[in-house]
């Protein structure tokens, strides 16, 4: 097991360049705590191969299978073509292989979804088109805003709910490759309410994998509106900042950022800022200061975690971009400062957040002295409340099951220990998972720790918190 002196997560996108053992196995030493299959580029054959290569490398890294949703695309073009302002091009649901005049659309709902007037965005945003006509399988457009596309570009229709439900059908195939391979977390593409994310629940509830976590990815303008409703339906959300930025004007999204990790921080749900974060060290070993200020401000900002997305998947430099990554985090870190934990406390004040409260101000009063807190957790609900405060100490989540220790490493600042026996008192609790922490080195004697647990007569429930001396345990 890799034991890493930074709390905040970093999720690596994992493609071409970073498939083989060699490359994961540094990436893992690197710093990498979660694996990210992105469905919308897997053929289910190498995902399958992928997802072995991975576990047999290390069985407690979490894996999250990445739903491509209703993702429109370009079809294939004979060659990439920069399209010019003022022209006339043709989106076709026809399949065939495109020019400059006509190109072909992976939505066959298209003709029904827009109307005149509409404005469709491709390549990332950076081609604009606004709809002139609609005709049965044809969408004739004008270029507004001209510039280079090519075969499988992105197409956005900022601010259009599509007529397609969430998960799509194609989803529904990857599900049934989730139920045989069991992901730890299946994120949700342009989710737009809480329904899409009740949809998934019912289908892995019934097919597996029953207790994947769904991460609802927010890059839809109506994601933005429904938030509140979709966090509650989801166990965590994504800042996907890549269509996000084109579904909205792009100067909102650094505000929404801030208010979106804020708003899941209160309650205690992980949140994921993803895209471009070192983006330029898909082809260079140095990042820009701009890229390297967005990930130390998603830190500060209190996101769980932070994602590499064509950096590790089709980068030139995998393992020093998750490296570089680990620096930033690291850097940053030092730097956060005591806050009011009332300020953030959730309106519902439960007592599993009381003991996180608690456990936070006992950490920070007394900070030299504290090795750690020790969470005793069966479904790693506790470690979530804990960590939301984010304690300036380690929070080793001991649980007896497997996938609950996966899980619990996207939370910041949680490190999962597996404990295989069943243990009756709190007394055992506390002595035993003590004792295996000072054996595996992660506390010392003459130090302090922080215990959580539930008594044994209310399962599922956390209501004693102490403070111990290690020695003592021993
Ligand atoms: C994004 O849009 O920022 C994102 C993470 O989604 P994808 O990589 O699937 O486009």
């Amino acid at each position: 097991m890799v034991f890493f002196e930074t709390k905040s997560k970093i999720v690596c996108t994992i493609g071409p360049a970073s498939s083989s053992k060699d490359v994961l196995e540094k990436m893992v030493e690197a710093g990498m705590d979660v694996a990210r299959l992105n469905m919308s580029h897997e053929d289910h054959e190498t995902a399958r191969k992928t997802f072995d290569i991975i576990r047999s490398i290390d069985d407690t890294l979490p894996i999250m299978f990445d739903l491509q949703g209703p993702k429109i695309r370009l079809g294939e073009l004979k060659a990439p073509v920069d399209l010019i302002t003022g022209d006339e091009l043709v989106l076709s649901t026809e399949e065939f292989v495109g020019d400059a005049s006509r190109v072909s659309v992976s939505y066959e709902d298209l003709p029904k979804d827009v109307k005149r007037g509409d404005v469709i965005a491709v390549n990332d945003g950076i081609v604009r088109l606004k709809v002139k006509e609609v005709q049965k399988t044809e969408v004739v457009t004008e270029v507004t805003h001209g510039g280079p596309i090519s075969s499988r570009k992105g197409v956005n229709i900022p601010g259009i709910k599509l007529s397609s439900d969430v998960p799509t059908e194609e989803d529904l195939k990857d599900l049934d490759l989730a139920a045989k391979l069991e992901p730890d977390f299946i994120a949700l593409s342009f989710v737009t309410s809480c329904d899409d994310v009740r949809r998934l629940r019912e289908v892995i509830t019934s097919n597996g994998p029953a207790d994947a976590w769904i991460i609802s990815k927010i890059e839809h303008g109506l994601a933005i509106k429904n938030f509140d409703e979709i966090l509650k339906e989801s166990d965590g959300v994504m800042v996907a900042r890549g269509d996000l930025g084109i579904e909205v004007p792009i100067e909102e999204v650094p505000i929404l950022q801030r208010e979106l990790i804020r708003k899941t921080n209160i309650w205690a749900k992980p949140v994921i800022v993803a895209t471009h974060m070192l983006e330029s060290m898909t082809e260079e070993l140095i990042p820009t200061r701009a890229e390297v200020s967005d990930v130390a401000n998603a830190i500060m900002e209190r996101a769980d975690a932070v994602m590499l997305s064509g950096e590790t998947a089709v980068g030139k430099y995998p393992v020093d971009t998750v490296q570089m990554m680990e620096r930033i985090i690291k850097r940053t870190e030092q730097t956060i400062g005591r806050i009011d934990p009332w300020d953030i406390t959730s309106p519902r004040k439960m007592i599993v957040e009381i003991i996180g409260n608690m456990t936070y101000n006992a950490v920070t009063l007394i900070p030299d002295k504290i090795d750690g807190i020790i969470s005793a957790t069966r479904t790693g609900y506790t470690a979530r409340w804990i960590s939301k405060f984010r304690p300036p100490t380690h929070i080793f989540a001991v649980t007896p099951d497997a996938r609950v220790s996966r899980r619990l490493r996207m939370l910041w600042g949680v490190h999962p220990i597996r404990h295989e026996q069943e243990l009756e008192s709190v007394d055992d609790i506390v002595r035993e998972s003590t004792r295996m922490l000072y054996d595996q080195g992660f506390i010392s004697k003459d130090k302090d720790i922080v215990f959580t647990s539930g008594v044994k007569m209310m399962p599922g429930r956390t209501n004693v918190t102490g403070l111990f001396h290690v020695k003592d345990l021993l």
